[in-house]
């Protein structure tokens, strides 16, 4: 195909002027190049965030579909509701309850993944300049989304036990102090993305707590709350605030991501408000893939299945926590995920985790930068490492090519004393657009 390309002074450059002020964040990611060099089978990619849908039983999944197109196809490959199916909705609030929300199904709006959930509830609260918080690190897809809105994100500090309740009351108060408004808190509580840690039980009262003083809404952001490797789930935010939280959902990790289901579950005013937005944005979420969803919680062992994938995860997660323990040199530390897709490395001191990527990649292993998951430039020191989907040899092998990387930075640093941790944040920093290869 002949693809015309813009050339000084062509047509397709008056386009670029034309763009709206909020396509200034949307930027490709700059560690694009490298995951496409990422994706030949020779690296190990510890970098991709994609579900292993290999442990779904696709016969079975086919039979439902199969089924659902011969008994039902034409209300399924029909236009449907705003606010999607509504036994689908019913389905939903049966899966909620494991986390103890009691929500009725008129409180939930079926989106196009938990993403557009989370690009609903932006478009619907924030005006350009508006603060939103967020921890630090935090989800790549939720802060190009903020960024898209031009929001302003104010990054709250966490450790291993999540969200630090200090750090929020005082980033509330600085913001304040600067005359700006808060318009949501946004948080990852369970299994967190990229850090991997949850939010304790003892904090989670205490930031509710904090936010409904401060007047400021919640959104509990919560794909990966049903795949803890050892304990029940956790109760959800949502649970002890139906009026301060919107509780976004996915059945991206417990079934499939490709039939992007996700929701919002929200309170009334809101709710409406989210439809709307919704209509607008698609008319209705895709009737045939909530349908498939609803007819497999119906019909399939749908508990079990999420069993399954947590002890897959968890044989994974095993891998790399020991091939860590056996491979990294002094200094490097990571976090103990309990649960989910994901471990935080932090580098001794002076290494600078994007700098190295490239020598990574040529080591044939590779990972997500710590400076994709923050809005300002920090995040140097650290990295995302996946461990969702490689099988455990190739996590090992992974690992230990990455320690290897990172031995020989250290020696290089001793030879010429590199003082790379003295590296400023970006002066304006841009967020990346996440991407499958970064979900
Ligand atoms: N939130 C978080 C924290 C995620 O990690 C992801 C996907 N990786 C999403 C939301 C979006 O998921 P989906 O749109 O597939 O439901």
């Amino acid at each position: 195909m002949n693809v015309p390309q813009s050339q000084p002074g062509s047509r397709l450059d008056n386009y670029v002027d034309r763009y709206a002020a909020r396509t200034a964040g949307m930027t490709a990611s700059e560690v694009r190049a490298l995951f496409a060099v990422a994706s030949r089978p020779e690296v190990v990619s510890l970098a991709g965030g994609m579900p292993n849908i290999n442990a779904l039983p696709l016969d079975a999944v086919a039979d439902t579909v199969a089924r659902l197109v011969v008994e039902r196809g034409t209300v399924a490959l029909q236009y449907g509701s705003g606010q999607g199916d509504e036994t689908l909705r019913g389905q939903i609030c049966e899966v909620m309850r494991l986390e103890g929300i009691e929500a009725h199904p008129d409180d939930i709006t079926v989106t196009v993944g938990s993403q557009q959930a989370l690009d609903l509830v932006t478009r619907i609260f924030i005006d350009p300049g508006d603060v939103i918080l967020a921890e630090a690190p935090s989800y790549v897809g939720a802060l190009s989304t903020f960024a898209s809105y031009q929001a302003d994100v104010v990054h709250v500090g966490m450790d291993e036990d999540g969200l630090v309740p200090e750090h929020l009351e005082n980033a509330i108060a600085a913001v304040r102090a600067s005359g700006r408004r808060i318009k949501f808190l946004y948080t990852i509580p369970n299994f967190h993305n990229p850090m991997g840690v949850c939010l304790s039980p003892e904090r989670r009262g205490r930031i509710l707590e904090i936010c409904r003083a401060a007047d400021v809404l919640v959104i509990e952001d919560n794909p990966y709350g049903l795949l803890g490797f050892d304990n029940e789930p956790m109760r959800a935010l949502r649970a002890d605030d139906a009026e301060g939280v919107v509780y976004l959902g996915s059945f991206s990790k417990t079934f499939a991501p490709g039939l992007r289901v996700g929701w919002a579950v929200a309170p009334h005013a809101v709710r409406e408000k989210l439809v709307l937005a919704a209509e607008a944005s698609v008319l209705s979420p895709p009737v045939f893939s909530q349908m498939t969803v609803s007819a497999y919680l119906e019909t399939q062992p749908w508990r079990a299945q999420i069993k399954n994938y947590r002890e897959m995860y968890r044989e994974r997660r095993d891998a790399m926590l020991d091939a860590l323990r056996t491979y990294m040199p002094e200094g490097t530390t990571w976090t103990n995920p309990t649960g989910g897709f994901f471990v935080w490395v932090t580098l001794p001191a002076g290494l600078d985790a994007k700098a190295m990527l490239p020598r990574a990649v040529t080591a044939r292993v590779a990972y997500v930068p710590g400076t994709a998951f923050y809005a300002d430039g920090f995040g140097a020191s650290s990295m995302r490492l996946s461990f969702c989907y490689p099988t455990p040899e190739r996590i090992r092998e992974g690992v230990r090519r990455l320690a290897g990387v990172i031995t020989q930075e250290l020696e290089l640093r001793t030879m010429f004393g590199t003082p790379q941790s003295q590296t400023p944040p970006a002066a304006s920093p841009t967020t990346l657009a996440p991407g499958p290869d970064l979900a």
